[in-house]
């Protein structure tokens, strides 16, 4: 893990916030919930009556199975007049459970003494600096992603399908590649010129796999080059074990592949990296506005036929002013 102890210790911090913030929700919600529903209260004497007298019964010679059997059947008849109260009154009747925002851990970045999925994101997020990706995913996911922006009369370079029609091809190759990615995995490849909505498909992507628990990395290609070179010229254990996650995460997102300054040596990493998050079978999407002879003159065929033979590939056209106005809106 990356973190440094400073990190580390924010991160922690912010879990603790959420605690104290999640125990001030309910404690606020208790107060109103019983101040709506008084008689909550006399249901609740009820039920520490009913542990106490089947503790008695057992202590006092009553066979314990018999007990605890009859006192479950009553604390299950208090829950149950309990929630019909809520309701009546117009609460939920999950009012009084915190509101985590990982239900996995409850909010203490633990599960059995091992980081919990949301942790090790967080974690990521901290290391590469994805600090906004929240927000950017908060606008981009697959409920925001509108169809209707792809024109029904709109063809490139002779495609028999038009915009919108290579669309909806395009969003159920990225619904179907969510779904079973924790089963089978994947790789694809976005292809597109620019602004006609590649990015926006791999955030929603990306969005999505995030909520189920799955970590993500985000890079530019730019970026991803520069972590490359500082990994070789400057030999610290943080930028290795930075390194280690570009070839260990769930998911590695490069986009725009093609725009970064290239050299050999840049190429030649980028193609071990793709090739070795491969043979450990993890995912990876690129993106680029390049097309497909145009990869393979900048990489080299035998690079670029090996790898992208395992990817699927995803095309998007379209007006892209069109486009930009209503994705930036
Ligand atoms: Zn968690």
């Amino acid at each position: 893990m990356a973190l440094s102890n400073e990190q580390y210790d924010a991160l922690m911090r912010e879990y603790n916030h959420k605690q104290s913030r999640n125990s001030r929700i309910v404690s606020y919600r208790t107060k109103e919930l019983y101040s709506a529903v008084p008689s909550l209260t006399q249901l609740d004497e009820e039920v520490s009556k009913i542990s106490i007298s089947s503790i008695t019964a057992i202590f006092s010679g009553k066979d314990i199975a018999t007990a605890s059997a009859e006192s479950k059947k009553k604390l299950e008849e208090l829950k149950m007049r309990r929630i019909n109260l809520m309701k009546s009154a117009g609460f939920p009747e999950d009012y009084l459970e915190p509101p985590y925002d990982c239900p996995d851990c409850k909010d203490t970045g633990y599960i059995n003494g091992e980081r919990c999925h949301c942790f090790k994101q967080a974690a990521i997020n901290i290391v590469y600096k994805q600090s906004n990706i929240n927000n950017i995913l908060s606008k981009e996911n697959f409920d925001a992603f509108d169809l209707d922006v792809y024109d029904n009369d709109y063809f490139e370079d002779g495609s028999e399908l038009s915009a919108r029609a290579n669309a909806e091809i395009a969003l159920e190759k990225a619904t179907n590649f969510v779904q079973n990615f924790r089963e089978k995995g994947g790789n694809l490849l976005l292809l597109g010129r620019t602004g006609c909505g590649k990015t926006f498909m791999s955030n929603c992507i990306a969005k999505a796999l995030l909520d189920q628990g799955i970590s993500v990395i985000y890079f530019t290609s730019s970026e991803l080059f520069r972590v490359f070179e500082e990994q070789t010229f400057k030999k610290n254990a943080n930028v290795a074990e930075l390194h280690d996650h570009i070839f260990d995460c769930d998911l590695l997102i490069i986009d725009d592949l093609g725009t970064e300054f290239q050299n050999s040596f840049t190429t030649a990493r980028l193609f071990q990296c793709l090739n070795e998050r491969l043979l450990r079978n993890k995912s990876t999407i690129i993106s680029t506005n390049l097309k497909l002879e145009e990869l393979r003159d900048t990489y080299s065929e035998r690079i670029t036929s090996r790898v992208f033979s395992n990817y699927e590939v995803i095309k998007l056209i379209g007006n892209d002013i069109r486009i930009k106005k209503v994705i930036s809106k």
